[in-house]
């Protein structure tokens, strides 16, 4: 479970998120849907901790900086960035051991599997594309076996073939009960995926949809907000 409380971050004069608050329920995937400076990749970067902000960020009812709460929390972000002189398969052997995890050869083995990963695995850091690196950075985070996961516009630069997967996996995370929370501005990919959705604009929170409530409106007036 993700719980977000009266969350505020300023970048200088800039008030980039205006007292934010929303929670997400085990199994349940929600998206921040909103245009470019709404404030989306604010709030997810300042959940997974990469920020200084004021509120209160609860992972399954620890506050986030708890290194209990880190454990059991998982980010993958806009931009992915990797160890220019580790190779593919060591990136996975380094979140392994940082988070002293129980994974076999084997399960790394079909994560790269499942990306296309597996001729890549010897590949340095600074040989892949962005969307290779992107592949990484999403079996790193998938090998934590997050209670919680954060990804930031994941579809951006993703290959048809890495997108039809990464909608799998966050139907399994879901189906396994995990919180899921995406930024994205392309709804469409995320479709049938969703359960909660909210609206931003301008640091805030202007609509909060579920699936039903959603059903019947079309996306650009999701997209844009709600008049009247
Ligand atoms: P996009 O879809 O373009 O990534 P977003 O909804 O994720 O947009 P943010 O990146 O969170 O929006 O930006 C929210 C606001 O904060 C914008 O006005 C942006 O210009 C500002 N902002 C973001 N990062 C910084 C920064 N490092 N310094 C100053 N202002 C920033």
């Amino acid at each position: 479970m993700l719980e977000v409380r009266n969350l505020v971050k300023k970048y200088g004069k800039i008030v980039a998120v205006k007292d934010v608050g929303f929670s997400l329920e085990n199994g349940t995937v929600g998206i921040l849907l909103g245009p470019n400076g709404a404030g989306k990749s604010t709030i997810i970067k300042s959940i997974a901790g990469l920020l200084r902000f004021t509120g209160d960020v609860r992972i399954e009812g620890m506050p986030a900086r708890d290194v209990n709460a880190k454990r059991v929390f998982a980010y993958v972000p806009e931009i992915p960035a990797m160890f220019e002189m580790l190779t593919v398969r060591e990136h996975m052997n380094y979140v392994k051991q940082a988070y002293a995890l129980d994974v076999t050869e084997e399960e790394i083995d079909a994560l790269l599997e499942r990306f296309e990963l597996r001729d890549k695995q010897d590949k340095l850091g600074n040989e892949l594309s962005k969307g290779m690196m992107q592949k990484v950075s999403i079996c790193c985070a998938l090998l934590i076996k997050p209670r919680v996961i954060l990804f930031d516009e994941p579809m951006v630069g993703l290959d048809p073939m890495a997108i039809k997967e990464l909608k799998n996996v966050i139907g399994e995370l879901k189906s396994d009960g995990v919180t899921v929370l995406i930024s994205t501005h392309m709804l469409e990919m995320v479709e049938e995926l969703w359960d909660v959705m909210f609206v931003m604009e301008e640091g805030t929170i202007i609509g909060e949809y579920t699936k039903e409530d959603a059903k019947g409106k079309a996306l650009d007036e999701l997209f844009f907000g709600i008049t009247g």
